[in-house]
């Protein structure tokens, strides 16, 4: 902080300065306020879970010793309660993080090979057919390798949970750019849904999401990711058709 001697000032330039102060709470307010949403949410969406534990905790403190069926139901409802709490509370340190805008840790690695690894690890985890296409030409990046791994994790990790179909991938280069696209066919997203699956908590289907373990952070992740990248991601769908995300990256 500097002190600032007023007396020396003209009119003019006290009135300048009271608009720059103006203008810094303003947004200082903004941030408090954007900090109270994001506490408020994440505590709101831990709460779901947390009281599925809850209730099946008690169910099996009444019936476990008697009933096995409950024993088992209460067992498996709480070991995936507390999958999806440890999942949601990792991803929203990832969050945290990214706001505080923690740098992105650049070098030049071969994007087709990245993908070439991701493909064949999810091929073979989730027994799905993947296809690359990518011309023969390798490209190369230079950006945060994790965080550009997290994002396709995202992206392919929805494809399968969303679609029982083929997943595409395709890669593609111009002078300074870079294109991803992740292809699914299948359900799609619904037209008014589709500005809002970047934002965080949403899902098109709470239940759906629920079933398949998704907790509504992972576009958002994906998001600031590629904004911190100076790139964007964007989706395009025809429900009861397709989805394709598309991810655009500056190449250095
Ligand atoms: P979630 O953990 O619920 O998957 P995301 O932020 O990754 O959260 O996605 C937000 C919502 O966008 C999902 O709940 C789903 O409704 C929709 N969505 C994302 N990817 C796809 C896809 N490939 N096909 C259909 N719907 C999708």
């Amino acid at each position: 902080w500097q002190k600032i001697d007023l007396q020396r000032k003209s009119k003019d330039e006290i009135y300048e300065m009271g608009q720059s102060f103006n203008q810094m709470i303003d947004r200082l307010s903004l941030n408090f306020q954007k900090q109270r949403d994001f506490v408020s949410d994440a505590s709101h969406e831990l709460r779901t879970p947390l009281s599925i534990i809850d209730s099946y905790a008690r169910l099996l403190k009444r019936w476990g010793a008697k009933k096995p069926e409950v024993l088992e139901e209460s067992i498996e409802a709480i070991l995936t309660e507390t999958e999806r709490m440890k999942k949601m509370s990792n991803q929203l340190l990832t969050m945290a993080q990214s706001e505080e805008n923690v740098k992105c840790i650049k070098k030049f690695f071969s994007l087709t090979k990245m993908c070439e690894q991701i493909v064949h690890s999810f091929s073979l985890s989730f027994e799905r057919e993947i296809t690359l296409h990518s011309a023969d030409k390798e490209i190369w990046i230079n950006a945060d390798e994790d965080q550009l791994k997290q994002v396709l994790y995202i992206l392919l990790d929805n494809a399968v949970k969303y679609s029982e179909k083929e997943i595409h991938i395709s890669l593609e280069e111009t002078d300074d750019h870079v294109q991803i696209t992740v292809r699914n066919d299948g359900e799609g997203i619904p037209y008014e849904d589709q500005a809002h699956i970047f934002d965080r908590f949403y899902r098109v289907d709470k239940a759906r999401s629920r079933r398949t373990g998704g907790t509504g952070l992972g576009l958002s992740i994906a998001s600031q990711i590629m904004k911190q990248h100076g790139g964007n991601i964007t989706v395009e769908s025809k429900p009861k058709e397709e989805t394709v995300f598309t991810i655009q990256l500056p190449k250095k």
